[in-house]
């Protein structure tokens, strides 16, 4: 007779949600809040962009997200360089988490899943934004950072300003 398997641990859905997030952003946040439960946990991997000048390094970068999930025991927080797929590998990964705003993402989020796919034969899932936050993205942030603009509105909602740097947000 053939026993079932009972080990919750073969059976983990593990998302690896591979980004820049230079910085962590209102819209990344949400991407994680409603994947949540999809999975068993979350690793949010911090990855080094060569083609966009940074804004903050990468240990602001991890300590500012792990503050935004940290009631959060499913989701981890990681930086890594080199290939997705062998980062996913090294951390037992078996989906890959992306979110979607407009075209041009679907566009090249379509191109990465089946490179992905390809490199490692882990399936990416992705979720689309939701409408209030289609505009938000890195990019903005550190341009609106540069002219000196307040942020705030942009930032996880469950960030803790008091790691903000102060010329981010005007009002802690
Ligand atoms: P990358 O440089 O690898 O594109 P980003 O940090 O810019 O990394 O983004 C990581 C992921 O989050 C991407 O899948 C991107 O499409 C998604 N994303 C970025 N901003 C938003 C948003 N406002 N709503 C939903 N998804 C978003």
């Amino acid at each position: 007779m053939k026993t079932m398997k009972t080990s919750h641990c073969t059976n983990k859905r593990i998302a690896l949600f591979p980004g820049s997030f230079d910085p962590f952003t209102r819209g990344h946040e949400s991407i994680v809040m409603r994947a949540l439960p999809l999975f068993d946990e979350i690793i949010i991997a911090i990855g080094v962009n060569i083609n966009k000048q940074a804004l903050t390094s990468m240990e602001l970068r991890q300590k500012l997200i792990e503050s935004a999930f940290r009631n959060e025991p499913k989701v981890k927080v990681v930086t890594y360089t080199g290939l997705t797929a062998d980062v996913a590998r090294l951390y037992g990964a078996n989906f890959f988490l992306r979110g979607v705003r407009m075209i041009q993402d679907f566009e090249n989020e379509m191109n990465m899943a089946e490179v992905n796919r390809e490199l490692s034969g882990i399936e990416t899932v992705l979720l689309y934004t939701l409408p209030e936050y289609s505009h938000i993205s890195s990019s903005i942030v550190r341009e609106l950072v540069k002219y000196e603009q307040d942020v705030s509105s942009y930032l996880p909602i469950n960030i803790d300003k008091n790691l903000v740097p102060d010329h981010w947000i005007f009002k802690k």
